[in-house]
């Protein structure tokens, strides 16, 4: 199944995404993650998409979409895959549609996680990342066992750089200029469904898989 979710910033994607992955056997691609991880390498690309990333905007187009065409080449993609955090405008979700045309294959669903606003925030402000493994984790709602460390590994955990207050105003206001012409895109008869993004986790999942498995 080749899946797409949308959402704010901290409205619970990328949680949400890791147990799709675990329950259907799909990778998980997370662009920021993907570079986080650069950033942390120091490669080209790394280097390229930091100072973007570090204000809040996005990374160039060019350079976002030719990552994810050699990832979505990569073998553990030829059975699907969960995008998670792309596209992120019109252009990236044309592109990706071009990328997919030339295999002849097309986006099964597109999840959308609503959240309000002023929730977005407090889970994003409170929000902690591994810096070994990026298990995410938050003061509030999902805390660690040992304060600033991580469950899975032991990793010491770290507020990211861009999820300061200011950045994230930015990081909002980037999201809701591109996330209605995304709607647009999808919705209409297309694959998008909309998913409740705040409660329980596992509330949040079992709405998830009904929208991916309906009975
Ligand atoms: P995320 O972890 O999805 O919140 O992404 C963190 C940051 O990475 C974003 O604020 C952007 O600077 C950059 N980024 C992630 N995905 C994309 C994308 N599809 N296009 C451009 N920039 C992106």
């Amino acid at each position: 199944m080749k899946i797409i979710l949308l959402g704010a910033p901290g409205s619970g994607k990328g949680t949400q995404a890791k147990l799709i992955s675990e329950n259907f056997n799909i990778p998980h691609i997370s662009t920021g993650d993907i570079f986080r991880f650069n950033i942390i390498q120091k490669t080209t690309l790394g280097i390229q998409a930091e100072a973007f990333i570090n204000k809040g905007e996005l990374v160039p187009d060019s350079i976002t979409v030719s990552m994810i065409k050699d990832r979505m080449n990569e073998e553990d993609c030829s059975n699907g895959f969960i995008l998670d955090g792309f596209p992120r405008n019109i252009s990236q979700a044309k592109s990706l549609n071009d990328i997919l045309e030339e295999k002849g294959q097309r986006i099964d669903k597109v999840l959308f996680f609503d959240v309000p606003e002023y929730i977005i925030i407090e889970r994003v402000v409170g929000r902690k990342v591994c810096k070994n493994c990026g298990a995410v984790f938050h003061s509030k709602f999902k805390p660690s066992k040992a304060y600033n460390k991580c469950d899975l590994c032991g990793g010491d955990l770290i507020q990211r750089k861009d999820d300061n207050e200011e950045i994230i105003k930015n990081r909002m206001e980037v999201y809701i200029s591109s996330i209605q012409p995304l709607l647009d895109y999808y919705g209409n008869g297309g694959p998008l469904l909309v998913v409740n993004g705040y409660g329980d986790i596992k509330d949040i999942y079992r709405s998830v898989e009904k929208a991916l498995i309906p009975i």
